[in-house]
């Protein structure tokens, strides 16, 4: 998610690789006790570093549950927040990073030296929601979009962090509004969807520009058809989910 009203700059920094260590692995927990056992090991050789813009099919993936934490996933979960930071973001979730796993990272002061603001959210589950407010969002995968979003203005939430420990969040305000906004992203829905008509016309001209971006992507071959996409994400889950 991004926050209202700031510009956006575009990435250029290079592409960088994960590695294929998996040194300092740690086993999420059900409450039931029933450990997970596969390993992760995400991308080794493959760039994660790209934010994947509207209407890319990866942001309309229903995420699948990561079943353990190692050093690839803590790569890239570092690898999201130095993309978020420098988008100007406040908010990121691993399909907006072409990757199928129930993670996104948050930090709603926007600011990399605010370190007890960054929230990384494994698996997460919204317990309960109460209130309701309108409240202008953007999206890092619809550069310069906003547009006014009606969410609940609590939520209870629990999710597992990277120490692998589940954790619950009594949150409200710009937290609970990112949260919710990211969390939406892991089952493929997207804050237009939550826009009225008359705001959804507002964006209608911006939307059509990034479709016609995307398609000029696919005509010069430089965006994989659907069928690869997805070939892709279910070889990520196969072995990771
Ligand atoms: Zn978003």
């Amino acid at each position: 998610m991004k926050s209202p009203k700031n510009g956006g700059t575009r990435f250029t920094r290079p592409i960088t690789t994960l590695t294929s260590a998996r040194r300092s692995a740690v086993t999420l927990r059900r409450l039931s006790g029933h450990a997970y056992n596969s390993v992760i090991v995400i991308c080794p050789g493959v760039s994660i570093v790209r934010i994947v813009k509207y209407p890319h099919p990866t942001l309309r993936h229903k995420s699948r549950e990561l079943k353990r934490v190692d050093t690839e996933l803590r790569k890239a979960i570092a690898e999201m927040f130095d993309l978020m930071y420098h988008h100007h973001g406040i908010g990121l979730a691993a399909n907006q990073v072409d990757l199928p796993y129930r993670v996104f990272i948050l930090n709603v002061t926007g600011d990399p030296a605010v370190k007890d603001q960054e929230y990384v959210l494994i698996n997460p589950t919204i317990l309960k929601f109460s209130g309701n407010i309108e409240a202008e969002e953007g999206c890092l995968s619809f550069p310069e979009i906003y547009a006014p979003v009606r969410r609940s203005e609590r939520i209870v939430a629990v999710a597992y962090n990277l120490a692998g420990e589940e954790k619950q969040y009594e949150v409200d305000g710009l937290f609970a509004r990112a949260f919710q906004h990211e969390n939406d992203h892991l089952d493929g829905k997207l804050f237009i969807d939550r826009l009225s008509p008359s705001h959804l016309l507002n964006i209608r001209d911006d939307l059509l520009a990034l479709e016609a971006e995307f398609s000029g992507d696919r005509e010069r071959g430089v965006m994989p058809d659907d069928r690869q996409i997805a070939a892709r994400l279910t070889e990520l889950e196969r072995q990771r989910t």
